[in-house]
Formats: C-alpha cells, sequence, structure tokens
C-alpha cells in the first residue's frame, strides 16, 4: 500500500509553463507578475487589496504590525492553531491571550472572547481552523464594542464563505467584518507557492504599510516621501524586513489559484464521503460544522474517546496513512510554558486536543482512499464496537 499523507499539493503542466515563462521574464523578483498575483487575489477575495509576502507568517508580522501590535499591547486567540499565529505578536514585542475554542468545532468560543479580562488586548485573531469559518460577525461586534482590530488568520480558508445572520453571504478574505486577513501558500493549504503568504484588505493605509513593511520599510510613493533628491530617492520610514515573494513564485501562484475552484469542490467532495461513512458511526465523530460556514476544507478532524487516540493514530500509520494532529494547544509548548503560560489550561482546547485526529484530505483523494481510511480506522476501534 502507498502511503497516503494527510496533504498533498498539486502541480500540473501549466505550473510548469507559468514557471518557466516565468524563468524568462527580465525579473526574477520584485517584477510585475506580484502585481498581477496579488491582484488576481484580491478579486478572488473580493477585497480591495492584497500584499504578497514570503510566507503566511510574515503575513502575520506584517498585519499585526500594521495594526499597532508592539510592547504594551496583545494579540488575542484561539490556543489551537499553528504556533505562528502567536508567534507573530511576540516578534514585534506584544504578548499573547489565549481564548478557547469550542471542542466540537476547535473554532474560538466567542464567549470566552466577549469575557476576555485582559486591557492590553489590540488585535483579536481568529483562526478559521481546518478551513472552516469562525463566528466573524459576533467576533467583530465584540471587537468593535471593545476597541479591538479583527485580523483573520485564514491560512486553512482560502476559498471559504460565510453566511451572517441576515442572511448575506461574505468570502473570506474579503474583510467585511475584519481590518485585515492572512492566507499562507505553504504547499499543504489549498495552492502553493512554495512558501508564501498574504494580507487582504479593504483599508487604503493598511495597505501602504503592509508594502512597507514587506521592503524593509522603504517606500517610493511620491504621496509619503517627506524629501525628494531625484528620481533615485527612496526612504525608509520604519523599521521593515525583506518578506517579499518572488516573481517565480507570484507565477506559480497565479497558475494555481486558477484551479482552486475546481480544487475546492474536490476537497468538498472527498470531505462528503468521509461524512457519509462516519454518520452514525459509534465511536468516531467528525467535528462539528458551525451553522454560517461553507467551508475550504483544508483539514478532516475527527474526534474519538481519549483512550482510543494513540491506538487509531498507531493503526493509521501502520497502514500507511498520514494520521495527524492539529495542534497541541500553543500554550503547552515549552517556549510559551517557560514564557509566562505555565500551567496554562483552557478547558475547551485541552478536550479536543486530548481526542483530535486528522485524517488525510486533498484534492486528488479518491473515493477508496477514504473507504480505505475508515476501514483502518473500525479496525483501530473495533473492539470497542
Ligand atoms: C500554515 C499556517 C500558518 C503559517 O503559514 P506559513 O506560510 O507556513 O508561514 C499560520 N497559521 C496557521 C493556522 C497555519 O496553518
Amino acid at each position: 500500500m502507498s502511503w497516503l499523507p494527510y496533504a498533498r499539493h498539486q502541480i500540473d503542466a501549466a505550473d510548469h509553463a507559468a514557471m518557466t515563462a516565468a524563468l524568462e521574464a527580465p525579473h526574477l523578483t520584485q517584477g510585475p507578475t506580484i502585481d498581477r498575483f496579488e491582484a488576481a487575489l484580491a478579486e478572488y477575495v473580493g477585497a480591495r487589496y492584497a500584499v504578497a509576502f514570503n510566507s503566511g507568517t510574515a503575513a502575520l508580522h506584517a498585519a499585526y504590525a500594521t495594526a499597532g501590535v508592539g510592547p504594551g499591547s496583545s494579540v488575542l486567540t484561539s490556543p489551537i492553531t499553528f504556533v505562528a499565529t502567536a508567534n507573530a505578536s511576540l516578534y514585534l514585542g506584544g504578548w499573547v491571550a489565549f481564548a478557547d475554542v469550542d471542542p466540537d468545532s476547535a473554532l474560538i468560543d466567542p464567549e470566552v472572547v466577549d469575557q476576555c479580562q485582559d486591557r492590553n488586548v489590540r488585535v483579536v485573531a481568529p483562526v478559521h481552523f481546518g478551513g472552516e469559518v469562525a463566528d466573524l460577525e459576533c467576533l467583530a461586534a465584540i471587537a468593535e464594542a471593545r476597541g479591538w482590530v479583527v485580523i483573520e488568520d485564514a491560512a486553512h480558508a482560502l476559498g471559504a464563505r460565510y453566511h451572517t445572520s441576515r442572511g448575506g453571504e461574505h468570502r473570506v478574505g474579503g474583510c467585511d467584518h475584519s481590518l485585515m486577513c492572512c492566507f499562507s501558500f505553504h504547499p499543504a493549504k489549498q495552492i502553493t507557492t512554495g512558501e508564501g503568504g498574504a494580507v487582504t484588505t479593504n483599508d487604503p493605509e493598511s495597505y501602504r504599510r503592509l508594502r512597507r513593511f514587506r521592503s524593509h520599510g522603504i517606500t517610493r510613493d511620491l504621496v509619503e516621501l517627506e524629501g525628494d533628491d531625484g528620481p533615485w530617492y527612496y526612504e525608509q520610514h520604519e523599521l521593515g524586513f525583506n518578506y517579499r515573494l518572488t516573481d517565480l513564485q507570484a507565477a506559480l501562484g497565479i497558475s494555481q489559484l486558477a484551479r482552486l475552484p475546481q480544487w475546492l469542490s474536490a476537497r468538498r467532495r472527498v470531505a462528503g464521503w468521509y461524512q457519509a461513512r462516519l454518520a452514525d458511526h459509534p465511536i468516531v465523530r467528525p467535528l462539528v460544522r458551525p451553522p454560517g460556514s461553507v467551508g475550504a476544507h483544508h483539514l478532516f478532524v475527527v474526534r474519538v474517546p481519549e483512550g482510543l487516540r494513540r491506538r487509531c493514530y498507531d493503526e493509521l500509520v501502520r497502514q500507511r496513512i498520514g494520521a495527524n494532529v492539529h495542534y497541541i494547544p500553543v500554550y503547552r509548548q515549552p517556549f510559551y510554558q517557560r514564557a509566562g503560560f505555565e500551567g496554562a489550561k483552557r478547558v475547551g482546547a485541552e478536550t479536543y486536543y486530548r481526542s483530535a485526529l486528522t485524517l488525510p484530505l486533498f484534492p486528488a483523494m479518491t473515493e477508496s482512499d477514504v473507504a480505505r481510511v475508515v476501514g483502518a480506522l473500525d479496525a483501530a476501534v473495533m473492539e470497542q464496537v
């Protein structure tokens, strides 16, 4: 049996052609392909602006910086996320406050967010875990009442949509309920540029700051320049980074983005096969999809009774299936324990973490792959049935 990974990107002839053409172009980086990728992404998500970065982590760092995170301020986020969501605040000298998740969905619990006592919170950063959309309408209302900024970590959720209580449909990345939205183009995600990321926004000031931050804090924009020594002139206005995506990667991104709709439907189909086979399963329960979320199906996570998780994991790996666990609550990391989260526990996150198991999900999976995974799970839990 071949190894079935939990995620797998797809590269086809169009990607090869796009990258070959980009290699022949006069610019390998900082050329016009970046602009084309950003325009295509902004159009796809329905935002005014997109700024490409060389990773999703850099995108988060830039978005937090743009929102003014720094010493004396905190980012309030979910503990069930990749460490980068929290780390990016620490890069800026900021701090992190961990809310809790609903263990049935692994999404941030707006009630816990609303009860947050940390007076330094400046940003609330919901994570659209697994590609399902956190309750942005509710979070945006809380953020407005408390004077916070919403920055979405949508690394899992390119292509996701959601409905609000009034019935409106919104696209993740369109920033109808946030100031900025961050994406990742790591190969495990919906589209890839190798490494890469982006921030989308509708706010012109944030757009300008994101672009400066990406390139050393330097601007050549005539409306921003304080002086003018001549056509060569540029100014550094703040301490930025070299967080630029290359034109080579942008060419791959454009080509990948064109196939996103078909990949999203393939992901939806694979998730549907899992749902059909696991409906009414006596032991294995898929995560609950929140009402209103039309997810992008990044991960397929199930919950199994706590005592059985290790056995399921081992049996899947024994059958050459790439089971995984997303995520270890961030405050459990030794770095965070030492940084001041010693003994921290969030009840929902702990409950979720003890029972969660990620099953393979990627566009090229077949129904027999799904049957193989569910068969392995059944073998692992058989005595319990
Ligand atoms: C992948 C990911 C990131 C970081 O993105 P990179 O492109 O790997 O830097 C951040 N947050 C979440 C939830 C992710 O899954």
